[in-house]
């Protein structure tokens, strides 16, 4: 008998990444993933490269520089920061601390995957709460039950591109019993520009059972260095430290992140670029007549007639551009699209016209 890995682990559904190659093609235009279309910032490019340097080196476990500079951008207590290999390291950390056989988590309806893959490596349930394509925050707390340990939610979500307002997270965190973790993934934070909106850093600072988590992948334009970060109760943080590999942040990530994280400029650039194209691109799939989700992040959700995501997908890429296929995020009829350059968008736009001609 060969070596048989544990039922909830064998019964995974693997995650699966934006594409990168396309067969036949020398460079595509990759906007499948929500990657900064500029790269990082030059000044995190340039800490990351002098940290060569030091790759004989273990880091410094508890990624100390990054957890200072990230307390000093936000005035947030350093002690209570946990940085990962990527924000999804942090929702697995969370899943192994907290989640065991039988628990369960609350997601919305449309969540980013992640969170569903981390809670079954631990067995636990995964409860999803009919939303439509924006959370419900009463749809989900009609789930909670005594085994209820984890909600999770992305705010602004992806795919969808849509945000609750601040409002909305506080009365889904007032109607959690005590004993149940509120996530509050704000991977794409730095996008929204809305007043009603927050990252949640407030409810993680203030409260003993929320943690909010951000990323590098997104805006700082670093998804190859794997960093993100949460902030939370001390309780919390102490749980995700005794779980976490030892050395989980390599140093040159934490040495560009704390670069990056520096360099506002590089952050205000991109948020720009963002205000401009995000509504520009929006209206130029509306005037071809397809239906686009109103989003606030760096994506939008573009929705087909029945059947014909797919043909529109093949299409795109027989002209170099790659979008993500949303049928595992349960739109079959839609693809998202990252908002990219100027010139990266003309051409999907362009190839899109061509394909509904
Ligand atoms: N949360 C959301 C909502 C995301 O879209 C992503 C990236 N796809 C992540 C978290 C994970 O990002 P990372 O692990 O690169 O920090």
């Amino acid at each position: 008998m060969p070596p048989k890995p544990l039922p909830a682990i064998a019964a995974i559904e693997p995650y699966k990444g934006g594409e990168s190659v396309l067969p036949g093609i020398d460079k595509p235009v990759k906007l499948a993933s929500n990657e900064n279309p500029f790269g990082p910032s030059p000044k995190a490019k340039a800490a990351y490269i002098a940290a060569a340097e030091r790759l004989h080196i273990y880091p410094e476990g508890s990624a100390r520089l990054l957890r200072e500079a990230i307390a000093a951008r936000y005035g947030l207590d350093a002690s209570r920061i946990i940085c990962g290999a990527g924000s999804d390291e942090i929702f697995f950390l969370l899943a192994r601390a907290f989640l065991e056989p039988g628990d369960e988590i609350i997601v919305p309806e449309h969540a980013f995957s992640i969170y569903a893959i981390a809670a079954h490596q631990s067995g636990a349930v995964v409860r999803e709460a009919k939303c439509g394509l924006t959370a419900d925050v009463d749809s989900m707390l009609a789930h909670v039950s005594s085994r209820t340990k984890i909600v999770f939610i992305a705010n602004p979500n992806n795919p969808t591109g849509t945000y609750i307002p601040f409002s909305e997270v506080n009365r889904l965190h007032a109607g959690l019993p005590d004993h149940v973790l509120l996530v509050i993934d704000a991977a794409y934070a730095e996008y929204v520009r809305r007043n009603d909106y927050s990252s949640g850093l407030e409810l993680a600072a203030e409260t003993e059972n929320v943690i909010m988590t951000r990323t590098f992948s997104k805006i700082y334009g670093m998804a190859s260095a794997r960093l993100g970060w949460g902030y939370g109760p001390p309780v919390v943080i102490d749980a995700l430290n005794r779980t976490r590999g030892p050395f989980n942040v390599s140093i040159p990530s934490m040495m560009a992140g704390v670069a990056a994280i520096q360099d506002q400029e590089f952050l205000d650039r991109t948020v720009a670029h963002n205000d401009a194209e995000l509504p520009r691109v929006a209206a130029a799939l509306e005037a071809m007549g397809l239906s686009v989700t109103p989003s606030v992040g760096n994506f939008v959700l573009v929705h087909f007639a029945p059947g014909k995501a797919a043909e529109a997908d093949a299409h795109l890429r027989k002209r170099g551009y790659i979008l993500r296929g949303m049928k595992g995020y349960g739109f079959p009829d839609a693809l998202r699209m990252t908002i990219g350059t100027v010139e990266q968008n003309d051409g999907a736009l362009a190839a899109l016209r061509e394909f509904l001609r």
